[in-house]
């Protein structure tokens, strides 16, 4: 990369927030039951990006329930439950608790150190049986006497939360109705004391928590949700204020084209993958994610950029998902890999003296203690988690908390610190939380390809969607190449409803076009981070006796089975290579039975899928000390949902055997099969998965013939 900062001339006035508007329908609200409008609520503040980051905040409704057991109308807080999201959330995402009981639990309730204790009796307040488990926020939502209670942690209202400007600008705007209480660990303590508070301050309309959010009431689900996005509106117009006319953060002192940014990020991300190793078991391969959103550009081309990046992020919620700060790195320098293996370990030792200054007695282990969030001046922000949607949210909660950082800049009086991070010991006790280390053990195992990333040729064709779907299946993420655009956007689009749309992407790509190529890799490389697994697929087919086989026929299938996979090969190489000290890489080519048996007039295809095989056995042998390993996977007669088989293909090879090609040239490959069954392409993305996998971690330059038996296939 040359030359990558320049000194931006032009100095923009700074991004502004958005400002909120009530979405609330009387006509939809009119068909509610109180249940249903605090769900109505709870999604329409969810779902509103200005008003809350992904899954962030929780509200709540004391309804009159029927009691199952006794019949008598009883009080019930309904409160959104752990885990889940408030914008996507649907009736079961609330607990449910006997309000009486929720009170009757400050008899156990003696100070600060009972809040982990005060946990444990939720579950015996549970109202109906149900079995959502309530949040460590619930006593938030109990101890406070109001109908209807809003937590959230919108970006303006943290701004406000985070700055050392922030009770000043809070008095500013709304007088003494909001008030204003220190930051505190959520909990039961931080229930009482928000009480108590209020109690002591008659007249409040809400309180905002420092370093985290606020938390407003009103008597209906309307009132309760429009005070709410007031609330944020209000915040977002004075921040709007501060920030106009004015450049964030000091101001452009860095800027890159787009186009130099998305050729540095597929270049630098395998570099950071790969060097992203450790001793911890967590420490597993990763998952990247890419953005030079405006918001994130504007913080790391800044003069600010570095002071603030060190400071950490502040809301919990940011920070549960960042960790306590970024990696940053030197624009000039991401070419040398020995300067970013050098940071990285600069950064997991700093991890490491953080965990040893913070732990506790009964501290779970450190875990792994490599960056999430790197930042490059000039080109942006990369994330990088054990899957994609976990890197892809982690980045999003940055971009959030870079929000925070400019809203809270500009409410610096003078002398002040501005943005204030979480204090570390704070943060630690939230990292380390036993209760969040008792969800994570809770997590299901992962399965068993989450981490690695394959790119598949011909991916919109039977053997390609089906190898595709085969190791998304196992957890993986895919990029489909294939040179029908809209064939392999059809193929994605239906993966992404099927697996999620964060683990799949496509790109156009003929094979045999070698700057097409190279793109396909480097998108691989900024869509996911790098490559664990080629599996080279796109094939033509052909047959014709020699004597009617034209150059152009003989150049045609050399150019897609035997050039092409030389294309994929070397530009998957440089990206394969950097996985070895992470266990390796794995190449698979699909062959052919006609790789290895003659075939009646198809000369120019079986002998360009020989040359294919003998390739795979060259690279297995180059590939070994570089931890790559390249295996074949020989089909014979896949032809359902294959493009060969739909083609000129069919017909000819029914014209070679002299049969109908319809139903009887399926049946004819059928019975000359040895064990007389159909190959499907899900048979060949078995034996792909297999090679692909670490099942096969010992195995290279190795053919796996899936053609239900043919004697003349036999390797010797
Ligand atoms: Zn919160």
């Amino acid at each position: 990369m040359n030359a990558p900062t320049v000194p931006s001339p032009a100095t923009a006035a700074a991004i502004p927030f958005a400002v909120p508007a009530s979405r609330w329908d009387d006509a939809v609200a009119a068909r509610l039951s109180p249940a249903e409008l605090l769900l109505y609520r709870s999604n329409l503040l969810g779902s509103d990006l200005t008003v809350t980051n992904f899954g962030g905040g929780n509200t709540s409704a004391k309804l009159t329930e029927i009691d199952p057991l006794t019949g008598a109308a009883v009080e019930v807080l309904w409160v959104k439950g752990s885990g889940g999201d408030i914008g996507s959330m649907k009736l079961d995402g609330f607990a449910t608790l006997y309000q009486d009981k929720l009170l009757s639990l400050e008899a156990h309730y003696a100070g600060p150190e009972d809040d982990d204790k005060m946990v444990g009796y939720l579950p015996h307040c549970t109202f109906n049986l149900n079995g959502r488990a309530a949040s460590i926020d619930t006593p938030l939502h109990s101890l406070l006497p109001f109908a209807h209670v809003d937590h959230v942690h919108p970006d303006a209202i943290i701004a406000l939360a985070a700055s050392s400007g922030g009770e000043a600008a809070t008095r500013e705007i709304w007088g003494g109705r909001i008030g204003w209480l220190p930051w505190k660990r959520p909990g039961y303590t931080l229930g009482v004391q928000l009480r108590d508070y209020v109690a002591a301050n008659p007249g409040l309309a809400g309180v905002m928590l420092a370093g985290h959010g606020i938390i407003c009431w009103g008597d209906s689900a309307k009132a309760c949700y429009e005070h709410t996005i007031g609330l944020i509106a209000q915040a977002a117009t004075y921040l709007n204020g501060k920030l106009a006319g004015k450049p964030a953060f000091g101001g452009a002192v860095h800027s890159l084209s787009a186009l130099d940014r998305a050729v540095a990020s597929a270049g630098l991300m395998p570099r950071l993958r790969g060097l992203m190793t450790g001793q911890n078991a967590d420490a597993r391969r990763k998952v990247g994610h890419f953005s030079d959103d405006a918001e994130t550009l504007e913080f790391v081309n800044s003069r600010d950029f570095l002071r603030l990046a060190a400071v950490g992020t502040s809301c919990p919620d940011h920070f549960l998902r960042t960790k306590i700060a970024p990696l940053t790195l030197d624009p000039a320098r991401l070419d040398d890999d020995a300067y970013l293996a050098e940071r990285l370990e600069a950064y997991r030792a700093l991890y490491a003296a953080y965990y040893e200054r913070c732990k506790r007695p009964n501290s779970p282990a450190m875990r792994d203690p490599n960056p999430v969030v790197v930042l490059v001046p000039g080109l942006g922000r990369i994330t990088f988690a054990a899957d994609k949607t976990t890197a892809r949210l982690a980045g999003e909660f940055y971009g959030n908390a870079i929000n925070v950082m400019r809203g809270a800049e500009a409410l610096k009086e003078d002398g002040g610190a501005g943005y204030i991070g979480l204090d570390e010991q704070e943060a630690f006790d939230i990292e380390y939380w036993l209760l969040e280390e008792a969800k994570l053990q809770r997590m299901p195992a992962p399965k068993p390809m989450v981490g690695r990333i394959a790119l598949v040729t011909g991916g919109a064709g039977g053997i390609g969607a089906a190898s595709a779907a085969r190791l998304l299946a196992e957890g993986a993420c895919v990029m489909l190449a294939d040179r029908d655009a809209a064939a392999v956007e059809e193929v994605r689009a239906g993966f992404a409803k099927r697996f999620g749309k964060d683990v799949v992407r496509a790109v156009v790509c003929d094979v045999t076009d070698e700057a097409q190529v190279q793109a396909a890799f480097d998108a691989c490389a900024r869509e996911f981070g790098g490559l664990d697994i080629l599996v080279a697929n796109a094939g033509i087919a052909s047959s014709a006796p020699i004597e009617a086989t034209t150059v152009d026929l003989w150049n045609r299938n050399y150019s897609v089975l035997a050039e092409g996979y030389f294309l994929t090969s070397r530009a998957a190489w440089p990206l394969l290579k950097r996985m070895k000290i992470q266990g390796g890489a794995s190449v698979v080519f699909i062959g052919s039975k006609n790789g290895v048996a003659a075939a009646t007039n198809a000369s120019a295809y079986a002998s360009a899928k020989a040359a294919a095989n003998h390739l795979a056995r060259c690279l297995a042998l180059e590939g070994a000390p570089e931890g790559i390993r390249v295996n074949v996977v020989n089909p014979d007669a896949v032809i359902r949902g294959s493009k060969i088989w739909d083609g000129d293909w069919r017909q000819e090879r029914a014209g070679a055997h002299g049969i109908d090609p319809g139903a009887e040239l399926e049946a004819h490959y059928r019975n000359r099969s040895m064990l007389g069954r159909d190959v499907l392409p899900e048979d060949i993305a078995e034996a792909v998965y297999f090679l692909a996998s670490d099942m096969s971690a010992k195995s290279t330059g190795n053919m796996i013939n899936v053609d239900a038996g043919n004697a003349q296939a036999f390797t010797r």
